[in-house]
């Protein structure tokens, strides 16, 4: 199929959910024609509002890598806009976040890690976005006041971490990132600094920025081990540019994980996820969590059922050597970080707590009885 053309430099036109309001000046069309990827369809900006359909924005280097990697048919899912999203049914968090969140733009929900939301943009917008009520939106979820964060890292020193998220941080300015250390190096009980990103897949030259290398050093200077968790669904997505921004930081101190997620029609085949974690691997990039998809309206379509997504996590691990299977299989819900074990031959689904509030829960074997086409822990009921 022939990729449709991305909004940039040309915001009005086809632009899902521009984030400013109608006014009497500038009244919105009554309709947009948009091309989806099942074809192109007309429609109002009441239904895409109602819908929560996200932004849309690719960058040009993510669609020419897409197209060049011979996998443009599975990534296109990835950023191209499809009417499914009008009829998947969820919620807008399905973790939890808005009940853990302590300070506007700072979550608290395990003990040792603080979450940073930085901004609400990114260099593209994901399809399967589980931040969809914040990203491409002017949300106040975002952290406005670094005094107010900094004053409550304070007042926890059994926080170990800080994840500087968003969106996506590196849309931001590195002075903008340099501000953000400012507050997050002094503390002592931090050991670390992880940044979440997907600009590595979506615009890797951002990080040819000369000033990044001296704020990785500030954090090396301040005793932290400075983190990325790169964001790569798909082997597609791994560019040479990507490569060598990669191995460039990691001669310079910088660890690296990498999180994907299980997304139907992208990456549900343990051929194209083994390629991609074992092309971390040799990258240096430490394969730490296969998500399974959330029940995120608008996004739902792209959950696997826990049955299909625990073979494909048995196949990864079929594919791999000992030292590239370092994934974990994890389900994100708002009562921790599940992971996803097994399906037994007893018909239970077997899980066990990664995470939890409550540290006596954590490492616990559970289990429910499996349902077939089951996508989520609460579709599997509780005896
Ligand atoms: S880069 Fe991350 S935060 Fe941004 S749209 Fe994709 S999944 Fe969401």
């Amino acid at each position: 199929m022939k990729p449709a053309q991305s909004t940039q430099g040309n915001p009005k036109k086809s632009s899902l959910l521009g984030s400013a309001p109608p006014t009497n000046s500038d009244p919105r069309p009554a309709s947009t024609v948009i091309n989806f990827i099942e074809g192109t369809r007309a429609v109002t900006p009441a239904e895409l509002e109602s819908s929560s359909i996200t932004r849309y924005h690719v960058t040009k280097f993510y669609r020419e890598q897409a197209i060049n990697s011979g996998h443009y048919d599975q990534l296109k899912f990835v950023i191209e806009p499809s009417v499914e999203e009008f009829k998947s049914p969820g919620n807008l968090d399905t973790s939890g976040e808005h009940d853990n969140t302590v300070v506007p733009g700072f979550q608290h929900k395990y003990a040792q890690t603080g979450l940073l939301l930085a901004t609400d943009r990114c260099a593209s917008y994901c399809r399967y976005c589980f931040r969809k009520r914040i990203v491409g939106k002017d949300s106040d979820e975002i952290a406005a006041d670094l005094g107010q964060i900094a004053r409550y890292i304070g007042d926890h020193p059994e926080m170990t971490n800080v994840l500087v998220s968003g969106g996506d941080p590196f849309v931001l300015s590195t002075g903008r990132l340099d501000e953000i250390l400012d507050h997050l190096l002094p503390f002592p009980h931090l050991n670390s600094v992880r940044f979440g990103t997907k600009m590595l897949a979506y615009a890797p030259q951002r990080f040819e920025d000369p000033a990044l290398v001296a704020l990785f050093r500030r954090i090396h200077e301040a005793r932290k081990a400075a983190v990325i968790v790169t964001h790569f669904d798909h082997i597609g997505e791994i560019s040479v540019d990507a490569e060598h921004s990669i191995r460039f930081l990691r001669a310079r101190g910088v660890q690296f994980l990498n999180q994907s997620v299980l997304l139907a029609k992208v990456n549900d085949d343990p051929e194209i996820l083994a390629a991609t974690f074992a092309k971390c691997h040799q990258m240096g990039i430490r394969p730490y969590y296969l998500f399974q998809g959330r029940p995120v309206k608008g996004a739902s379509h792209f959950q696997v059922p826990l049955s299909r997504g625990l073979e494909i996590a048995h196949g990864i691990n079929q594919r791999l050597s000992g030292i590239q299977k370092t994934f974990k299989y994890i389900m994100s819900h708002h009562t921790g970080k599940i992971e996803i074990l097994d399906l037994g031959a007893d018909g239970r689904v077997y899980m066990r707590y990664h995470q939890n509030k409550a540290r006596e829960k954590i490492g616990k074997i559970f289990s429910r009885p499996h349902l077939e086409g089951a996508r989520w822990l609460d579709d599997l009921l509780e005896e």
